[in-house]
Formats: structure tokens, C-alpha cells, sequence
């Protein structure tokens, strides 16, 4: 991730330990991905405490979460930055 804005030089990290709150937004977004697939498999497949489904759900959701790393790492950096920093189109 660049220091700087390329377009209006905005210094990305505001202070010290500016990032470190995106771990709430990555732990927001990784709990809201793990319901949105835990609701589509009880739908879907189906859930029940007498067979292996569930195991088969944390196993998929650990592997989805996994691939979706990099996508979520950027998107939860985003949004803290909008949390703090509001769009002003140049000119
Ligand atoms: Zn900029």
C-alpha cells in the first residue's frame, strides 16, 4: 500500500497505529460473510447435529474466508479510511 495518494497526496496512514483499527472491520466483515454462508447452507444443504454438515460448512467457510483474504484486507481498509476521511472530487 503507497504512503501517498497517487492523485492528491494523501498521507494514507493519518497517525501511528491508524491501521490497526481495520481489524475491527476485517472481524465485522469475516463474521458477516461466515452468517451469509451459514444461512445459505442451512438453506441449501442443510444443517444437522447428527451428521458431519456442519463440519462440512466451518470447512468451506475457513476455505472461502481464506481466498476472499486478500479482497477483505482492502475492503476493510477502505472503509475504516472512510470512516475518517470523506470523498472530494478535485476542481
Ligand atoms: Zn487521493
Amino acid at each position: 500500500m503507497p504512503v501517498y495518494c497517487t492523485v492528491c497526496q494523501l498521507k494514507f496512514e493519518k497517525e501511528t497505529g491508524f491501521w490497526w483499527g481495520t481489524g475491527y472491520v476485517s472481524y465485522a466483515l469475516t463474521v458477516a460473510v461466515s452468517m451469509a454462508t451459514f444461512v445459505a447452507w442451512y438453506i441449501l444443504i442443510g444443517m444437522s447435529v447428527q451428521d458431519n454438515r456442519p463440519f462440512y460448512w466451518l470447512a468451506f467457510n475457513s476455505l472461502l474466508l481464506l481466498v476472499l483474504l486478500p479482497y477483505l484486507m482492502r475492503l476493510s481498509r477502505t472503509l475504516w479510511l472512510t470512516f475518517f476521511v470523506s470523498y472530494k472530487p478535485l476542481g
